[in-house]
Formats: structure tokens, sequence, C-alpha cells
């Protein structure tokens, strides 16, 4: 890290900012138009939906109330353990509301299924996913998403939210780190992490 500047630890763009702008303007319209006559709770899960969180909400010129959830994976450096913990939970009764939950990337989609059984159990009307990415080969369990920015495929990718070891979620476009960023990790916790 003796250059301070992220893109030169990236091998390659997967989605540009202009593609990320199109999605968003995709999924929020869609969104707006979907919800027109509903007030939905737009639950963002933290931290890596929040960018895509904001960028889909100013697409969409309906009324909308906004939320934040962080859940997590435990990982004892075995890839996706399977163990979600809940550690930041929403501030809103749920109870006959419809829900939007706004994720960065569905992938063995644990994560997802929590999230989706929690707020049905707490009596949501209604639960759809708007996913960045969907990861679909990644899949264990059953875990639709509804509003699908793009398919990746099966790589660890970084950028607009999504993080290597806390760091790059500000980069503005989603891509593949170099490999020797992290040849001397233990790559199997790479999938692992929230
Ligand atoms: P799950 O496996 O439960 O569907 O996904 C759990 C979490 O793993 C995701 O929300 C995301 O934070 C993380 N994850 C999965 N694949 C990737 C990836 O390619 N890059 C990054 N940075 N995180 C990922
Ligand atoms: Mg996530
Ligand atoms: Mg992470």
């Amino acid at each position: 890290m003796c250059q301070m500047t992220m893109n030169n630890d990236i091998e390659r763009v997967l989605y540009s900012v202009e593609d990320i702008k199109e999605a968003a303007h995709r999924v929020g319209t869609q969104l707006a138009t979907d919800y027109a006559d509903k007030t939905p709770i737009i639950l963002s899960v933290l931290k890596g939906a929040i960018l895509w969180t904001v960028d889909v909400m100013k697409e969409m010129d309906s009324y909308a109330e906004v939320e934040f959830i962080d859940v997590s994976s435990y990982h004892g450096g075995v890839a996706s353990a399977g163990e979600i913990m809940l550690r930041t939970d929403l501030n809103t009764d749920v109870n006959g509301r419809d829900i939007i939950i706004m994720e960065d990337i569905v992938d063995t989609g644990r994560t997802l299924k929590f999230m989706i059984d929690l707020l049905m159990e707490r009596g949501a009307k209604s639960v759809k996913v708007a996913s960045l990415l969907d990861k679909k080969e990644g899949r264990v369990v059953e875990a639709n998403v509804d509003y699908i920015g793009f398919d990746v495929p099966k790589a660890f990718v970084v950028g607009y939210g999504l993080d290597y070891k806390e760091l790059y979620r500000n980069l503005p476009y989603v891509g593949v780190l170099k490999p020797e960023i992290y040849t001397s990790e233990d790559t199997a916790t790479l999938n692992s992490q929230d």
C-alpha cells in the first residue's frame, strides 16, 4: 500500500460507473412502478448495500421509508460456514408492511434466507429482494432475487460497497482484485465475509 491508489489493486473492471448507473435506473424505476400504490420499507443491508441503496432509491419517484439492518455470517476460516448473526436490528415494526431488501450480492443465499425468514416471522406482508449482484452459481439454499443489477460469475469482487478486509467499498465501480493482493491470505475466508 505504498502507492495510495486503490485503482492499482484492481485487475479488471466488471461493472463500470456507467453500467451501475443504468442498472440503478432500471431497478429503481421498476420498483417505483411496482410499488406505486404502496409505501414499502426499503431495508438496506449494512454495509455492502449502502451505495446501491442510495442510487436506486434516488430513481424511485414513489413513497418509501428507509431502514437499515446489519446481518453477517460467522466465519471461522472456512468459506461460508453457514451461521448467520443479527448484529443490528432494524428500528421499526414490519408487521403488515411491504419490504424491499436491498443487498449488495447474494451468493450462498444464507444471509438472504435468514432475513426473509425473520421478516416473515414478524408478520411482513411481502418481502422482495433487489440485489446489485446475483452470484447464482454460489447458491446453497433457495433464495430468489426479484430485482437484479447484474448476474455475476463466481469470482470474488470488490467495489461499490463490496469490501475486501473492509477496504474498496468506496470504489465507484465493481471489479476483481489482482491476485497478489490476497495471495498471502487464506482465500477460503474470502467467500464468507459480509
Ligand atoms: P451469502 O453467501 O450469505 O449469500 O452472502 C453473504 C455475504 O457474503 C454477502 O452479503 C457479501 O457481503 C459477501 N460476499 C459474497 N460474495 C462476495 C464477493 O464476491 N465479494 C465480496 N466483497 N463479498 C461477497
Ligand atoms: Mg451483503
Ligand atoms: Mg465483506
